[in-house]
């Protein structure tokens, strides 16, 4: 095997490892995003939740004040009730005093119901809150970790770049710049003959070119799918 093949071989390993780390660095930023969504979802939720009772606890404001304004009106109408002298109005004055009294329990069952859905609701936000609390708390860890896993595959990269670049000097330029542009469309640029056949598409090779290659150690681009083409000598 010639130098230049052992050299775009080697080189070749190095990109293959570099693509690698490559595409764990990218499995990481899913990562991250999922964590962001789950915080965020999180807390939407708990806001949700908060607007939800402000409003049921508006509702409630209302209804007492509407109550104690029943309250006023009726011992209006008990006074009114206490003076009356005359039967008509006496009939007409505790009319009036049954009425009131049944907005009055009106509003006081609607109170009720009222106070047990806000109850519940905020049984819900501290439930909210909980999971809030929990998904930060794993977070806590989970980032710095993703973090250390990114910045450790970056220095791997850093290292495996560095001796990709130093092998590459060993190869001829013009090989190089045709090694590099078959490699940026494929995974690999650089295949051995497999039973007399190109190693990536199979299409066969003509017997005298294959002695050729065999002979000088030639780097051939493959008709069919045009990748390099070395033979594996002894
Ligand atoms: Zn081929």
């Amino acid at each position: 095997m010639t130098q230049e093949i052992e050299a775009l071989l080697a080189l070749q390993q190095d990109d293959l490892k570099i693509r690698e780390i490559e595409s764990q660095i990218r499995l990481l930023d899913p990562q991250l995003v999922d964590l962001d969504k789950k915080r965020d979802q999180a807390a939407a939720a708990l806001t949700r939740a908060e607007a939800a009772v402000q409003v049921e606890e508006k509702k409630q404001r209302e209804l007492q004040a509407r109550l104690s304004q029943h309250k006023t009106l009726q011992e209006r109408n008990l006074h009114q009730l206490e003076d009356v002298k005359r039967m008509r109005e006496a009939t007409a004055a505790t009319a009036q005093v049954e009425s009131t009294r049944r907005l009055m329990a009106e509003d006081e069952g609607e109170l009720a119901i009222l106070g047990r859905r806000i109850s519940e609701m905020n049984a819900a936000i501290v439930a909210s809150k909980q999971s809030l609390a929990a998904v930060e708390h794993e977070q806590q860890e989970a980032r710095p970790e993703i973090e250390s896993k990114r910045a450790a595959l970056l220095s791997q990269m850093v290292d495996a770049k560095r001796d990709r670049d130093g092998k590459a000097g060993s190869v001829s330029r013009p090989m190089l710049g045709k090694y590099d542009r078959i490699r940026g469309k494929r995974t690999m640029a650089l295949y051995a003959l497999r039973g007399g056949s190109c190693g990536n598409c199979d299409t066969a090779v003509p017997l005298q070119r294959r002695h050729m290659m065999a002979g000088t150690g030639e780097i051939e681009v493959c008709e069919a799918c045009g990748v390099l083409l070395y033979a594996e000598v002894g």
